[in-house]
């Protein structure tokens, strides 16, 4: 079975994700943007069970534009966000998809908040766009 592990910038949080996963969307919210420091995220979902985390992790919790509360966990050292979940979708975690650091990570079906999207981003391939 396939099994990715990614990290935090300062290596001490850890997630290992075990299969491929469920889903892989962007998302060009605001609240995503802020929390990236990038102008749109990537994540990437797999079921609870196939998720183990290791190490520190500080939890962040905010309520989304749908009304359900969505907890961060990212790192109190250097602060990258290891994985996060979503009150609406339970029994999943997803994970954004750069701390793999791995650019052949599967594309995203799935690009979201498209009416807050940056003029110049562009999502190509066989992508479902929603606003
Ligand atoms: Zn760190
Ligand atoms: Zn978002």
């Amino acid at each position: 079975m396939t099994e990715r592990q990614g990290a935090c910038a300062c290596g001490q949080l850890t997630v290992t994700c075990a299969g491929e996963p469920v889903r892989v969307s962007v998302c060009h919210c605001l609240e995503c943007q802020r929390r990236s420091g990038a102008p749109f995220a990537q994540q990437a979902r797999w079921p609870a069970e196939a998720v183990t985390v290791h190490g520190n992790a500080t939890t962040f919790q905010r309520v989304g534009d749908s009304g359900g509360a969505i907890a961060f966990r990212f790192c109190p050292v250097c602060g990258t966000t290891v994985c996060f979940e979503v009150d609406r979708m339970p029994g999943f975690v997803a994970v954004p998809v750069g701390v793999f650091a791995d650019p052949a990570f599967p594309s995203p079906t799935y690009s979201i908040y498209e009416a807050r999207k940056h003029r110049w981003v562009t999502v190509a391939g066989d992508v479902d766009h929603h606003d």
